[in-house]
C-alpha cells in the first residue's frame, strides 16, 4: 500500500461550487413525477413503492442559448471545470475500418483517454461535486473495476474518504491504485452482499453512495449519471456538420446509454438538433434484448460472460427508456467475436478492454441484420483502455 510519509500534508483538495441555477429538481423518467432537489438513492419514491424502480434525472428550467466547449458543463446539474482533466476525449476517424465493416463513416469515441482510463470519470466528477455539496464524509461504490478506481481518485481530489465494496478477484493493479488513493477496500462474498452492505450504511447516513443498492435495480447516483450527458454534447460539437446516424454503447445497467440519450434529448429540447441518432445497446448476454422481446424489466436475467465490466443479472428502467427514446436496438455478440474485434482494434492502434471491443462485434451483427444501413455514419463508444484487463 502506498501512503504519504508522516509530516506530508495533502492540501490540494478542491472546493466545489453549488448546483446549476437552472436546475429545478429531479424528474422520474418513468412516471414523470417532479421531485425537489434531493438524493433519491432508490430512484423515484412512487415507482419504488409500486415495485417498479426507475431513476430520476436532473430537470432544468432552461439551457444556455449556445453549447461551446468552454461552457459545456453549464448544462450539468453541477457546473465546473474538470477536476482531473476528465472529458473532451478524442474522436478517431477510421475510414479503412468503416470500409471493412461496410458503413459510410466510422469513428471511435475513446473514453479510455480519461484520467483513470475509463468513461466512469465523467460520472465520478459529477458525483463527487454532489457529495461535497451535501457534506458527505465518506463515499461508497460497489465495483470490481473501473468505477472503483475512478471514484477513489475523485474522492481523493475532493478530500473525501472513500470505500470500495467489491467481491474477490479484483486485479492486483486496481487494488494498488485504489489503496494508493487512500480508499478502503471491503471484500464481500457476492454482488448481493455488496448491495446489502452499501444499503445499510447509506440508509444510516454513514456512507454517500455512487452506485445502486436496490433490487430490482435502478441506475447509479442521479447526479453522477448526469455527467454522462457530456458524451452527447462532445459528439454534437465534434461532428456537428456530419452527425452520426448510429451510436453503439456497451451496456449493463445502462448509466452511460441513458446519459448519452438524455444528452441528445436535451440538445433537441434546446433546439440545437431536430432528430436523435439511433443509439444502440451492446450486451454480452441477453438482458435488455429479452425485455424488448416482452419480458418485465424487473426480472432476473441469468447469463455468463467473461466480460466482467458488463456483468450483472439485472436490467434497469433507464436502459429500456433509453432504447425507446434513442430508437435503438440491442445486439448480443458471442465472446469469440468480441475477442476478434479486440484484435482488429489493436491493429489500428486502439488497445481497449473487451467491454469496449464488444461494440465493434455488435456493429457486425447489426450490419448483418440490416439494422444499420451501408451509408451509415457510426460512432463506437469505447469505454476503457485495455491496460487494466489481465493485470
Ligand atoms: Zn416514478
Amino acid at each position: 500500500m502506498i501512503t504519504p510519509s508522516p509530516g506530508i500534508e495533502c492540501s490540494d483538495a478542491v472546493t466545489i461550487r453549488k448546483t446549476n441555477p437552472a436546475l429545478s429538481g429531479l424528474r422520474c423518467i418513468r412516471c414523470q413525477r417532479f421531485w425537489p432537489i434531493d438524493d433519491y438513492f432508490c430512484g423515484c419514491p412512487d415507482c419504488f413503492k409500486e415495485g417498479y424502480p426507475a431513476s430520476v434525472a436532473p430537470d432544468f428550467e432552461y439551457f444556455p442559448p449556445v453549447l461551446k466547449p468552454e461552457n459545456l458543463s453549464d448544462w450539468l446539474a453541477y457546473p465546473g471545470q474538470p477536476l482531473l482533466g476528465e472529458g473532451n476525449t478524442p474522436i478517431i476517424d477510421l475510414p479503412q475500418l468503416a470500409a471493412s465493416m461496410g458503413v459510410g463513416r466510422l469513428w471511435v469515441k475513446n473514453e479510455g483517454a480519461n484520467p483513470t482510463g475509463s468513461h466512469k470519470d465523467r460520472m465520478s466528477a459529477a458525483f463527487i461535486r454532489r457529495a461535497q455539496d451535501v457534506g458527505a464524509r465518506k463515499v461508497a461504490v460497489a465495483s470490481s473495476g473501473n468505477a472503483g478506481v475512478s471514484v477513489a481518485a475523485y474522492a481523493a481530489r475532493a478530500g473525501i474518504a472513500c470505500v470500495v465494496v467489491t467481491t474477490a478477484g479484483m486485479s492486483k493493479g486496481l487494488v494498488q491504485a485504489i489503496e494508493a488513493h487512500g480508499s478502503e477496500i471491503i471484500t464481500v462474498t457476492n454482488s448481493a452482499a455488496r448491495w446489502e452492505l452499501i444499503s445499510d450504511r447509506s440508509q444510516s447516513g454513514e456512507w454517500y453512495p455512487a452506485t445502486n443498492f436496490t433490487l430490482p435495480a435502478v441506475g447509479s447516483n442521479a447526479f453522477g449519471v448526469d455527467g454522462y450527458r457530456t458524451v452527447a454534447f462532445e459528439l454534437f460539437l465534434s461532428l456537428g456538420p456530419n452527425p452520426p446516424t448510429d451510436i453503439l454503447v456497451p451496456t449493463s445497467r445502462a448509466d452511460l446509454l441513458w446519459g448519452i440519450v438524455k444528452g441528445y434529448l436535451d440538445l433537441r429540447t434546446a433546439g440545437l438538433i431536430t432528430e436523435l441518432p439511433h443509439i444502440h445497446a451492446i450486451e454480452p448476454f441477453p438482458r435488455l434484448s429479452r425485455v424488448l422481446d416482452g419480458e418485465d424489466y424487473i426480472g432476473h436475467f441469468d447469463g455468463q460472460s467473461p466480460i466482467k465490466s458488463l456483468g450483472g443479472t439485472t436490467v434497469t428502467y433507464q436502459g429500456v427508456k433509453a432504447l425507446l427514446q434513442g430508437r435503438g436496438c440491442v445486439a448480443t455478440p458471442p465472446t469469440e467475436l468480441t475477442i476478434e474485434a479486440r484484435c482488429i482494434l489493436s491493429r489500428v492502434g486502439l488497445y481497449v478492454e473487451s467491454a469496449s471491443a464488444i461494440v465493434l462485434s455488435g456493429l457486425g451483427l447489426l450490419r448483418q441484420a440490416s439494422v444499420i444501413a451501408d451509408d451509415a455514419s457510426v460512432v463506437l463508444v469505447m469505454t476503457s483502455h485495455g491496460y487494466k484487463e489481465g493485470l
